[in-house]
């Protein structure tokens, strides 16, 4: 009999999700990370996520657990020492800094997603996608617009591009959908079609 090794088995596709270390005011949102979390285990990927157990983080995580899943996250130990790290998870890697566990979770990952959020899920969103316009990774970033959360946000970027600061190339590296199989879907394409190459080292 064959038996799989770790040269045989492949890796499995493995996904970043940036949200919020609240839960936000609507039981939607605590819903779609449940659910996200659920289908990415469901689909036997990798999930990477910030590695705390607070919000809809924790609930991202925690779901994805309960369905069997692997979860991996990347925690500063500052963020540590604070007791908000998830110490139930596959994996958890504790880095020194906020950039150091952003670049670790870009290179752990074929794909990245944002669910609902504040100030850090922005940024990260926004980091990620600046650092593919620049050139360091092409893999596919997807925006998770539960109970249209980020429509203000989607606003704002067609003014941008409308001032000029934006071009369409540029939004176009943004897939948005109200329906998380759909993002799945269209990231798993994206991120399998060979271009996840990346230079994040240099970073
Ligand atoms: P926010 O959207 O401001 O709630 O921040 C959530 C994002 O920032 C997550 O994706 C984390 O990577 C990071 N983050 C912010 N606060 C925490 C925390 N208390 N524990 C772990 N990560 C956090």
């Amino acid at each position: 009999m064959h038996t799989p090794t770790s040269a045989t088995v492949p890796a499995p596709f493995s996904v970043c999700v940036y949200c919020g270390a609240r839960s936000g005011d609507s039981p939607a949102f605590v819903e779609a990370a449940q659910s996200l979390g659920r289908s990415i285990a469901d689909r036997r990927w990798q999930l990477v996520y910030g590695g705390g157990k607070v919000g809809l983080m924790g609930v991202l995580a925690d779901a994805a657990l309960a369905a069997g899943g692997r979860v991996v996250g990347v925690i500063p130990e500052l963020l540590m020492d604070m007791e908000v790290g998830h110490t139930g998870l596959s994996e958890l890697q504790i880095v020194t800094s906020m950039h150091e566990r952003k670049r670790r979770m870009a290179e752990l990952s074929q794909a990245f997603i944002a669910l609902p959020g504040g100030l850090g899920t922005l940024e990260e969103l926004f980091e990620v996608w600046t650092w593919r316009h620049l050139g360091y990774h092409q893999r596919p970033i997807g925006l998770l617009n539960v109970e249209g959360y980020f429509d203000a946000l989607l606003v704002f970027l067609r003014h941008s591009q409308r001032s000029g600061f934006i071009d369409a190339d540029q939004q176009s590296m943004l897939s948005m959908s109200g329906q998380a199989e759909a993002l799945l879907d269209s990231l798993y394409s994206a991120g399998r079609k060979g271009i996840g190459g990346a230079n994040l080292a240099s970073i």
